[in-house]
This record gives structure tokens, sequence and C-alpha cells, in this order.
């Protein structure tokens, strides 16, 4: 039997690429964006949410072997906790039910090297506290401060991280058979890092700072999908509740302590 996936951010960037990947593996595939997909749902919204849990149902006829929660915007506003966060939870606790009836339940997650590169503490009791009104309204002051305002992001990613080692483990999770597991790409060339990658001081910037010793500092949305299709993948067979970093090395040079 075909797998059946649903991939949100399917319309761009990763989620695209990750999207295309699966279905030249022959399986099925069902994106959720916001644009140019099968399900256009803002998952920022109650109501984004609810009709993208209800066109999930409904295209899949009930059975769901993997969701890949991509979707995400790197934009120091509110909307980025609401999506990266709050929306990732909603896309995946939505469709728990869908990937009970597979024989291989995966769900993949996107987080970033921006997880570990410094996070705002209280955004980060806010986000945590599930609390999605304190956390936008918190995130908002952030924004206003131009000094703090790039810490939205890498609390986001932070938190995601978080949601995702807290909630691998659990019964509902690991006890139902369903692997939980995230990837943490470095910079990636797609529309959302077009303009940093454009000027070329950012450039050489970042290949003065990020100590990449593989591939260069930016890599290609394909090289991601490969690492977020082999954790949804059946032949994952015993891996959850991790962030694998797809970043040509920037992790493991920036925290060489970390084992
Ligand atoms: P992208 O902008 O190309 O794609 C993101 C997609 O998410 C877009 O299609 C967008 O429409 C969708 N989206 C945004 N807000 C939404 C909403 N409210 N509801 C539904 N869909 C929404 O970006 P990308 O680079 O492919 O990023 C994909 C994921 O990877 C994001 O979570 C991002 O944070 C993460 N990431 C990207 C990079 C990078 O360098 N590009 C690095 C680390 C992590």
């Amino acid at each position: 039997m075909t797998r059946v996936n649903v991939v949100t951010g399917g319309a761009s960037g990763i989620g695209k690429a990750t999207a295309e990947m699966l279905r030249e593996r022959g399986e099925t595939v069902y994106t959720a964006d916001i644009h140019n997909a099968d399900i256009v749902a803002d998952l920022t919204t109650t109501e984004g949410r609810e009709f993208y849990a209800a066109e999930v149902a409904r295209l899949t006829g009930g059975k769901l072997d993997a969701v890949y929660a991509i979707a995400g915007l790197a934009t120091p506003v509110p909307a980025t906790v609401g999506v990266n966060y709050f929306g990732m939870i909603a896309s995946v606790e939505s469709v728990r039910d869908l990937l009970l009836q597979s024989d291989s339940p995966r769900v993949v997650i996107t987080s970033s090297v921006a997880s570990y590169m410094g996070h705002d503490d209280a955004l980060l009791d806010a986000i945590l506290s599930g609390d999605e009104d304190k956390a936008l309204a918190m995130a908002a002051e952030l924004a206003a401060d131009p000094a703090r305002a790039n810490a939205i992001y890498g609390t986001s990613k932070h938190a995601v991280t978080r949601w995702i080692r807290a909630n691998a483990v659990k019964p509902e999770w690991a006890g139902a058979g369903i692997a939980i597991n995230g990837v943490g790409p470095g910079v990636i060339r797609t529309p959302m890092t077009e303009d940093m990658l454009a000027d070329p001081d950012m450039l050489k910037y970042l290949e003065s700072t990020i100590p990449s010793p593989f591939n260069g500092p930016a890599a290609e949305p394909e090289w991601i999908a490969s690492a977020l299709v082999f954790l949804g993948s059946p032949e994952n067979m015993f891996i959850t509740g991790q962030v694998l970093f797809a970043d040509g090395g920037a992790e493991a040079g920036i925290r060489p302590e970390l084992v």
C-alpha cells in the first residue's frame, strides 16, 4: 500500500522539495499551506487549523502515515510564534487519530539551528505554558523593540525542539508507536533566505562566522528534504525525540562540547 503523507508548508522551499521527493518515491502527498496547496489554510488561526484537520481527514479517508510539519515564518512578528509553534502543534495533534491507523506512523517537524542561538526567556515561558494569546502579546512587545525583535524566531524554534523532546516519549506518541523527530536546518536557499543570500556582504559574513566545513554555508532544500523523508519513512525504525541538524557541520562547530 502506498504511504499517505501530509506536508505543511508544501507550497514553497523545503516543504515543496519534501512533497516532490515523497511523490518521486511513489507516495501520496497532500500539501497544506496558506496558498497554492491541496489544503489552503492559515495555521495561525483557529478556523484555519480546524479546516486543515477536517480536510486531512476527508482527503486521506481516515488513515495517515506521516505528517511533515514544515510551514513556518522567520520574520520578527507575532505570527511567527503562531505558525512555527502553535500552528505546528495543531497540525500534528489534530491528525493523531489518523496516524494511529498506520503501520509505521511518523511525525517530522522543522526546527532550526536558530533554536540554540539565543532566545527570550519570558517569551519562551509564555509559549511553553501553552497560552497562545499571552505568547502572541509578548511577541508583539518584542516585535516593537528593534533590539529584541530578532529573538522571536529563535525562541519559537527553541520551543519547537522542546515540544518534540517532551512529547515524543509520551504514551500517546511513543506508546502508540508514533515516532516524532525534527530536522534543524542551517541556512537553506529558499524564498525565506532569498534576500539574505542575495547580499554579498551577508554571504561573506555567513562564510566567516558559520564553521561549515562541508558544502559551503548554504544548502539546497532537497538536501534537507532527504533528511526529513528518512525520519518520516518506515526505514526510520528506532529514532524518536531527536532533532537532526542538517547544517553542514555548523552545530558541531559552534558547540563541540555538547554530547
Ligand atoms: P519558505 O518561505 O520557502 O516556505 C515556508 C512555507 O510556509 C510557505 O509556503 C508559507 O506560505 C508557509 N506558511 C507560512 N505561514 C503559514 C501559515 N500561517 N499557514 C500555513 N502555511 C504558512 O521557507 P522554508 O525555508 O522552506 O522554511 C520551511 C521551514 O524550515 C520553516 O519552518 C523554517 O522556519 C524552517 N527553516 C528554514 C531555514 C532556511 O534557511 N530556509 C533554516 C532553518 C529552518
